[in-house]
């Protein structure tokens, strides 16, 4: 067997029941929204939704990329913006209580605009629907379209967040669509606009210790405030394999190194994804 098949007991996580995670589950029903959560077949859903939290995925369920390591469908979204959306995230926030909100989104390549205009108003809506409320966006690269970017700046999340996931080296197999150099410069635009800059990768995939080592040293180049490092997981056997299970020492090696190296914050661990205990990244 290879390492796909083989969890180690520090991914063994307790399956999702109880009264608020089904409350959770029918309000995202109810209000015809999609999530991460179930998309990316997250490890984390007992616990974050049995704590009442989620991350919404917006601008659809149809994905104009095909990242090897996701789960989300890849094709040409039928549909063009959807307006209501907003309304409709802000209302299960508030009916979830949340104080904190995390937003994420497919990629909408087909549109010039990225789907942009849609995360501005989500942040104009979550704010005049939740007093006090703090957003984190974990937005797209709008294909470098800084046009685009400009409409989430102007409207902005408190935290902007814009995942990297893995090392240059990994992106033609992993993220073919992107570019490595284009998202850190998303993310220094955002932070020389003032924002709070949030990014994080998977490791497992086949990178090595120097390679994270560097991304790391090009996220404080980049002025980055808060790194998230999880495991990689296959979602299927379709997706890209796991290469390795990386052990809980080195993430708590790479997280000493990254703050040594100047990051703010760096959240290392399996079972961490970017939207994991969010709220302590403001
Ligand atoms: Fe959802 Fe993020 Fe929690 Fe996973 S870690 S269940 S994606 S909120
Ligand atoms: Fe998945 Fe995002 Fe890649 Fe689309 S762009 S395939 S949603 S990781």
């Amino acid at each position: 067997k290879g390492p796909s098949e083989r969890r180690p007991d520090w991914l063994r996580v307790k399956l999702p029941s109880g009264q608020k995670f089904k409350e959770v589950s029918e309000t995202i029903r109810k209000n015809n929204l999609n999530t991460v959560c179930s998309e990316a077949r997250c490890p984390n859903m007992g616990e974050c939704w049995g704590a009442g939290t989620a991350t919404f995925m917006i601008l659809g369920d149809v994905c104009t990329r095909s990242c090897s390591f996701c789960a989300v469908k890849t094709g040409r979204p039928v549909q063009g913006l959807d307006w209501d959306e907003p309304r409709r995230v802000a209302d299960a926030a508030s009916k979830m209580d949340l104080k904190h909100v995390v937003l994420t989104s497919v990629n909408r390549d087909e549109r010039k605009d990225g789907g942009a205009p849609i995360f501005a108003e989500c942040h104009r809506v979550l704010r005049e629907t939740i007093d006090g409320v703090t957003i984190e966006s974990l937005i797209p690269d709008f294909r470098g379209v800084w046009d685009a970017l400009q409409i989430v700046i102007d409207t902005p999340p408190d935290v902007l967040s814009h995942n990297l996931e893995t090392v240059p080296r990994l992106y033609r197999n992993v993220r073919p669509q992107a570019k490595y150099e284009r998202s850190l410069e998303l993310l220094l635009r955002c932070k020389e606009q003032g924002l709070r800059t949030k990014t994080g990768i998977m490791v497992g995939l086949g990178e090595t210790r120097e390679e994270v080592i560097q991304l790391m040293q090009d996220c404080v180049d980049h002025r980055v405030d808060v790194l998230t490092i999880g495991q990689y997981m296959q979602p299927t056997k379709m997706h890209h394999p796991v290469v390795e299970w990386v052990h809980p020492d080195l993430f708590a090696e790479y997280k000493e190194i990254g703050e040594a190296l100047g990051l703010e914050h760096v959240e290392s661990g399996p079972l961490v994804r970017s939207s994991y205990h969010a709220e302590r990244h403001v």
